[in-house]
């Protein structure tokens, strides 16, 4: 394990901070004009462990950025408490769709059902099966749930909640071609704030890896004690990251890097080392795919490096 292991463990994510904060490749994403304020020299790795939380960290892991798609995984978490595997199941699928993200084109077809939590269709399906009589009630659970697994109640960016809410006319086509098929409630702008709200809460590199190592520990929070997921559906959440998790790079991650693991826009990268660690890259610059280029590079190395590979023999 990486306790064993502590001072090389730690020198290995120093000395990949300093050689990877060279790579200049990517481009820090500006479809939601708040997002292009990033700094792309911003670049933090975490690592905390699944036993006891112990961090290991390099670089900026402290700064505040928002959470974005990576939220998708953990709201998926809190729908299936709400409602059980059967319920969510009528509303999203788990087949991976090799689109984009943001794609509204498969809506037109077949079941109507989105795909997956991962993509914006589902994500968006997945935020309207949160319970709460009010939106503020819906959005405070939310806030409650990614507080258990942080191990403090993290808060909306107002700036970036603003600015994609003025912005997400895809977000709000699609929601409203899901209205159309009856696949969501009639107050789809309240289902849409929720899901803007759920991509504007601004974590740090650290949170990130808590929140990693949380899913790693069987969904109790190794430092709080607390538990953030009921045991049974932590398997629900490493699996749809495992296929959807890295977009339309989902598959060559699988293949290279074989870890469960969530991107979003802003340039987080979350992977979870299940019973063993959570790590966390934060690099804004962006790849064609939409992933964070230094936080793929890192990642693949780590897995590499200390034979992660959930197939791999070492
Ligand atoms: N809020 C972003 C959107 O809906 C999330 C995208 C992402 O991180 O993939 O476009």
């Amino acid at each position: 394990g990486i306790r064993t292991a502590v001072s090389p463990f730690r020198s290995t994510l120093r000395e990949l901070q300093q050689r990877y904060r060279d790579l200049q490749d990517g481009r820090v994403a500006d479809y939601i004009p708040e997002l292009a304020t990033a700094d792309p020299a911003w670049f933090g790795i975490a690592v905390a462990g699944a036993a006891d939380g112990q961090l290991f960290e390099a670089g900026n892991c402290e700064q505040e950025f928002t959470i974005q798609s990576i939220s998708k995984p953990f709201v998926f978490g809190l729908a299936l408490e709400d409602h059980g595997r059967e319920a969510v199941a009528a509303r999203v699928g788990v087949e991976p769709t090799g689109d984009a993200f943001n794609s509204i084109i498969k809506l037109d077809e077949g079941s109507h059902r989105p795909h997956n939590p991962m993509v914006n269709a589902g994500a968006i399906a997945t935020a309207a099966l949160i319970k709460g009589d009010t939106h503020v009630e819906r959005l405070n659970r939310l806030l409650d749930m990614f507080g258990r697994y942080i191990g403090r109640r993290p808060k909306v960016d107002v700036a970036v909640f603003a600015s994609e809410r003025q912005t997400g006319h895809r977000n709000r086509s699609i929601a409203h071609l899901l209205l159309n098929f009856g696949m969501l409630p009639p107050n789809v702008e309240e289902v849409l704030d929720l899901y803007f709200q759920q991509c504007s809460i601004l974590v740090t590199t650290r949170d990130l890896a808590m929140m990693a190592a949380t899913l790693a520990n069987g969904g109790v929070n190794p430092v709080t004690g607390v538990r953030a997921l009921q045991a049974e559906y932590v398997q629900d959440l490493l699996s749809i990251m495992y296929t959807c998790g890295m977009y339309d790079y989902a598959g060559q991650w699988a293949y290279d890097v074989g870890l469960p693991a969530k991107s979003g826009v802003s340039g987080g990268v979350m992977t979870v080392v299940p019973g063993r660690m959570g790590m966390a890259v934060f690099s804004p610059p962006l790849d064609s795919h939409g992933n964070s280029v230094r936080g793929v590079a890192v990642c693949r190395e780590l897995s590499q490096r200390f034979g992660l590979h959930c197939f791999g023999s070492a």
